[in-house]
């Protein structure tokens, strides 16, 4: 067997083999198209989609396909073979430039929120030659971008290409005002953490809620949970075990950092980190990363659900998205530096980001926003659906210093003048409250963890890269015209501490008092759902950010408001509907069948001794028989319910409908039944029990 640096990346077209089948011109040609963003030539894509064709075939590729992130949220590929027939009846392995760079994938039933309707009918892909082609599945996958004839983007690559593009340029001028006049481009990158549960196949099937929706919808608490603790870091079980290491060479082939994995806190929850990466890496290769976890799962009679709330009662998955910025060079500018100088520069970032936050809150809870991730922000298990920023205790003095122009109280007193103090080592917060915050600053990184397990992070960085830009370009207008840099400077970043801090929070964000507070008193946004948020995309401050950053269209917004919202109620209406079908089909019959066979063995017995009072029995087939009435009664109302739903005007009423209505009925069916299956014989329930999910992994 070879070793991991062995076979890591073995099935990458990365920057080693680009460098060793690639002539020296083209390869160059290419680094400076990745790099700088230069345009490519027909003739350089001709020799690059040789060799990559050539590399492929070599490592046994068939068929290419250009991979592209629609905006369902999962990733698409068309497969074409790469065979060409010859004159003599053999075929040939043949790949262009010209296929390689665009791709015209039949895409009518994508999502595109009506752009298509309004634009042309068809759609095309572009190569995205910053993020490397890889092989799966015996097809060369070519990460691409997916747009209409016209212009619109229908996917989320483009954004979020555009959204570095933008962050750079602005990034960039500051630099240049602190002197640094050689970095060529900043880069944002992210490593995401993943959340996930395992639970066994065997199981899996016989849950049509988990089948249809990816969630139980029903289902009475277990004995046991969480309340232990004893799983979070608990020792890694074999089957699990040998599933992690799987994942990990699958990972490793795609050149993918998978790094630290673990148990969490809830029973059968797992933890995946990789080590960061440019944000659009970083964004392919966790929906790469998703999609192998499933394959892998399968291979091992497992299923991967990456659902963020599986199980209620139960910790919910999320994903947290570690966000930073550096120049090319490597140089992270949310890292405290060790000058004054580097340290005034760290301050503004900060800054910039902190601005960027209190005023884009909306705009961040919105690009989380899923009827999955409904279930947990705000639930105690999760950071609330109100934004605020952890800081820790340190930096939170030197800010304040700063604000009141009053001695920083650190290490040593001194005086707080930016461009002439050392700030002081900044000690990476540990402390527990910060698992709280919604988005924590942690030493040379902001970590947002408001993100769904199953959420693409394109959404939430395509945001975070563009509100920072603004910030940023908000500061580079100001002190390009400054007299005084260092006064404008130190003006601006008071200012901005003043004008800002009500975002800043240091305590326990799961804390009732705390949503009191940051809705009353500090005015921070509670948007609890996806139909509170969504809408405000296309609020007026928003639409102005967005689109005069190029960002994106006003056609995309309004576009990707609908597919957003869509997306809510399709989700949640699917789940009424399997609750309906579970109810009627399954629940009501089992529950059935077990009074029947009590109330028949109470007649045996009252025929073997008359006088036995069968106290017991008869009290549970009333009850049982109760419970099938409210079952029945609360099972026609949810349809009822789903029928109001259908009736709405548009999709943001709809959404609003599902709101107030459906998910309220879904939530009063499953009371009754939940309540039966704890008085019904196991060997009645059609369905496996939460036990049985969460601790069945051996
Ligand atoms: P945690 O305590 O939250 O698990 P880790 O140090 O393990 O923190 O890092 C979590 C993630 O943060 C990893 O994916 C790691 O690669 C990423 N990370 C570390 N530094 C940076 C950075 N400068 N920019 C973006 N992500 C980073
Ligand atoms: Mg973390």
């Amino acid at each position: 067997m070879s070793t991991v640096p062995e076979y890591f990346g073995s099935l990458v077209f990365d920057d080693r083999v680009m460098r060793s089948t690639l002539p020296a011109d083209v390869y160059a040609s290419l680094r400076k198209t990745i790099d700088e963003g230069r345009e490519l030539d027909i003739g350089v894509a001709n020799a690059v989609a040789q060799a990559m064709k050539d590399w492929a075939v070599s490592h046994g590729a068939t068929h290419f396909t250009h991979w592209f992130q629609p905006l369902t949220g999962i990733t698409a590929e068309k497969h074409d073979s790469f065979i060409s027939p010859s004159p003599d009846g053999s075929v040939i392995m043949e790949f262009s430039g010209k296929e390689l760079i665009k791709g015209e994938p039949d895409a009518s039933s994508f999502p595109s929120g009506g752009l298509r309707a309004t634009f042309e009918a068809r759609g095309y892909t572009a190569w995205d030659p910053t993020s490397y082609a890889f092989i799966k599945d015996k097809s060369l996958c070519i990460p691409t971008a997916f747009c209409s004839y016209g212009g619109p983007a229908l996917d989320k690559k483009t954004p979020l290409l555009r959204s570095m593009e933008v962050l750079s340029k602005e990034a960039l001028r500051i630099l240049r005002l602190f002197g640094n006049n050689t970095a060529k481009r900043v880069v944002s990158s992210v490593g995401p953490e993943q959340e996930y549960f395992l639970i066994t196949k065997e199981m899996y099937d016989k849950r049509p809620d988990l089948r249809f929706t990816g969630r139980t919808l029903f289902g009475a608490k277990p004995p046991k949970g969480q309340e232990l603790d004893d799983h979070y870091f608990g020792v890694i079980k074999p089957g699990v075990q040998a599933y992690m290491a799987d994942l990990n060479d699958e990972l490793w082939k795609l050149g993918i950092l998978a790094k630290t994995e673990h148990n969490e806190v809830a029973p059968a929850q797992h933890e995946l980190a990789p080590i960061y990466t440019t944000t659009n890496i970083a964004t392919d290769h966790n929906q790469l990363t998703m999609e192998i976890m499933q394959k892998v799962a399968a291979k091992h009679g497992l299923v991967c659900l990456l659902h963020e709330k599986p199980f209620a009662g139960v910790n919910g998955s999320g994903k947290h998205n570690n966000w930073s910025i550096a120049t090319d060079s490597g140089q992270n500018l949310l890292s405290p530096g060790a000058t004054p100088y580097e340290n005034a520069q760290f301050l503004l970032f900060l800054c910039a980001v902190i601005k960027a936050v209190d005023d884009y809150q909306d705009l961040l809870r919105l690009s989380v926003a899923t009827a999955g991730n409904d279930h947990r922000l705000g639930a105690n298990e999760a950071p609330p659906a109100v934004i605020s920023i952890f800081v820790g205790d340190e930096l939170n003095a030197v800010l304040e210093a700063i604000e009141k122009d009053i001695p920083y109280e650190g290490t040593k007193k001194t005086q707080m003048k930016l461009g002439v103090d050392v700030l002081p080592k900044f000690n990476r917060d540990t402390t527990d409250r910060n698992r709280t915050s919604p988005f924590a600053f942690t030493g040379n990184k902001f970590e947002f963890r408001m993100l769904g397990s199953s959420n693409s992070i394109a959404c939430a960085n395509i945001m975070l890269n563009a509100a920072v830009a603004e910030s940023l370009r908000i500061y580079a207008d100001r002190l390009e015209k400054a007299e005084d840099f260092e006064t404008a400077l130190h003006e601006m970043i008071r200012k901005t501490i003043r004008d800002h801090k009500r975002i800043i929070f240091n305590g326990n964000g799961y804390d009732d008092a705390w949503i009191r507070e940051a809705t009353e008193e500090r005015g921070l946004l509670n948007y609890r759902t996806t139909a509170d948020c969504m809408p405000h995309l296309l609020d007026e401050k928003n639409v102005k950010m967005l689109t005069s950053l190029g960002v994106f269209t006003i056609e995309e917004m309004r576009s990707r408001r609908d597919i957003m919202l869509e997306n809510y109620c399709k989700s949640v209406v699917i789940e009424a509907n399997t609750m309906v079908d579970m109810a009627r089909t399954q629940i009501i019959p089992a529950i059935e069948a077990f009074a029947a066979d009590t109330a028949r063995s109470v007649a045996a017995k009252k025929a073997v001794a008359a006088e036995l009072p069968c106290r017991y029995e008869t009290g549970l087939v009333r009850t049982l028989t109760g419970l099938i009435d409210e079952i029945a009664g609360k099972t026609d109302e949810l349809e009822a319910a789903l029928l109001t739903v259908g009736g709405a005007a548009d999709i943001v009423e709809e959404s609003a409908l599902i709101r107030d209505i459906l998910l309220q009925a879904m939530g009063e069916l499953r009371v009754p039944c939940d309540k039966a299956e704890m008085l019904t014989a196991k060997s009645y329930w059609p369905y496996p029990t939460y036990s049985d999910l969460l601790f069945g992994v051996k």
